[in-house]
């Protein structure tokens, strides 16, 4: 078989597997058992040993399976991973968001290049992997979840700590067009809840206005943003250079003469490094316990204050001598490094020690938006870094 062939087989398998992968409907928060039945199949069938790991409900779940080196050397292994929740659609496409369409050299669904592209990338190539004399260890990690605040992840990380596995090279394989992302802010966001005490407007002593608690604590936020600012790190690879903070909405009373009992502040931080977001909750908090919520029992003991977090998706920190970005950049050629200004995964498998890099098909200006596509030569240059990757997982 010439290796043009095999490249053009390969290149089919990933279209169709992708077309397969774009007909579930793995909305965020939704069950996705079936894809991930899908995927589990095809690699079993190739030999892979898998587990999964569930939410409380077990209908969402993430599956890690892999296939074992034959000739097990110092190697480290590698880690193929992609989330496989999409963001919902809204009204207006050209063509079936859950029918991939093929137009020219682009294919359409939802999905296409956040994230299904790099999984059925990786499904197409496994084939290959299986065959191959491989001296590491080829993991492919699918993970549910990964758009609401990455909720799926942690429970396989926690599940990847229990098993020992704590040393690898991972690729997320989020569309950055195959550039190498190597760093992102964290991403934190909260909805803080004030419960007071309604009454008549003419007698505000005799109420607790959630309003004006919840007026108190942003204004508090503001100055925190203030010190955040002069918190930057030296040399800081981000734009702006410091932690940001922003307040998302305030949601509280019903009317000009009524103490209002209920208010909530949505906000949220993206912090650079992880101490801004332990000192911002740490200040934020004691004020809120100490002062707001002190003056508030004063007039009704019942009152309270809730901060909810709805997620907070750990950043990815730059690592000067990363392995990863130097596997990447020796198969791409390509040795720029970039930030993004969206949050991925990337964080969660570096916590545990594992070097990561962001690298994948496709563009994030197509990502979450209507007539969502990648460009089909997308798949064809993961693919050739897949193939890469085989090279220099290979025993000689
Ligand atoms: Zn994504």
């Amino acid at each position: 078989m010439s290796t043009e062939n095999t490249s053009d087989q390969l290149f089919n398998s990933s279209v169709k597997i992708l077309t397969d992968l774009i007909a579930f409907k793995t909305i965020s928060g939704e069950d996705n058992s079936s894809l991930i039945h899908y995927c589990d199949e095809i690699l079993k069938k190739l030999g892979a040993t898998s587990f999964k790991t569930f939410d409380d409900e077990k209908k969402r779940v993430n599956l890690f399976a892999t296939l074992k080196a034959k000739h097990p050397s110092n190697k480290k292994p590698i880690i193929l991973s992609g989330h496989t929740d999409v963001v919902p659609v809204s009204k207006g496409w050209s063509t079936d968001p859950f029918v991939a369409t093929i137009k020219n050299d682009k294919l359409f669904g939802r999905g296409a290049c956040d994230m299904k592209g790099f999984i059925a990338c990786t499904l197409a190539f496994a084939p290959v992997y299986s065959k191959a004399n491989l001296d590491r260890d080829i993991h492919f990690s699918y993970t549910f979840d990964e758009e609401t605040a990455c909720i799926g992840a942690p429970i396989l990380i926690e599940e990847l700590k229990k098993r020992g596995v704590k040393d690898g090279i991972c690729i997320i394989g989020e569309p950055t067009n195959m550039k190498i992302i190597d760093a992102h802010k964290g991403c934190y966001e909260y909805t803080t809840y004030f419960e007071g005490l309604a009454g008549h407007s003419s007698a505000p002593h005799k109420g607790v206005s959630a309003v004006e608690y919840a007026s108190r604590y942003v204004n508090k936020l503001i100055e925190l943003r203030e010190k955040l600012k002069e918190r930057s790190p030296k040399n800081s690879i981000f734009d702006p250079p410091h932690s940001t903070l922003s307040i998302g909405g305030i949601f509280g009373g019903i009317a000009h003469n009524v103490i209002a009992d209920k208010c909530h502040v949505n906000w949220e931080t993206r912090p650079v490094v992880k101490e801004d977001g332990v000192f911002l909750n740490a200040e934020l908090d004691k004020y809120a316990n100490e002062v707001l919520l002190t003056d508030m029992k004063k007039v009704f003991p019942n009152s309270s204050i809730t901060k909810k977090i709805i997620g907070e998706v750990t950043g990815f920190d730059r690592d000067k001598k990363s392995n990863a970005c130097e596997l990447v950049s020796n198969l791409t050629g390509d040795n720029t490094r970039e930030v993004v200004s969206f949050g991925t995964e990337a964080g969660l498998f570096q916590e545990i020690g594992i070097s990561t890099v962001v690298c994948g098909p496709g563009s994030i200006e197509q990502a979450h938006k209507i007539d969502e596509f990648i460009v089909l030569d997308e798949l064809k240059k993961c693919l050739s870094l897949l193939n890469g990757i085989k090279g220099q997982s290979i025993s000689n």
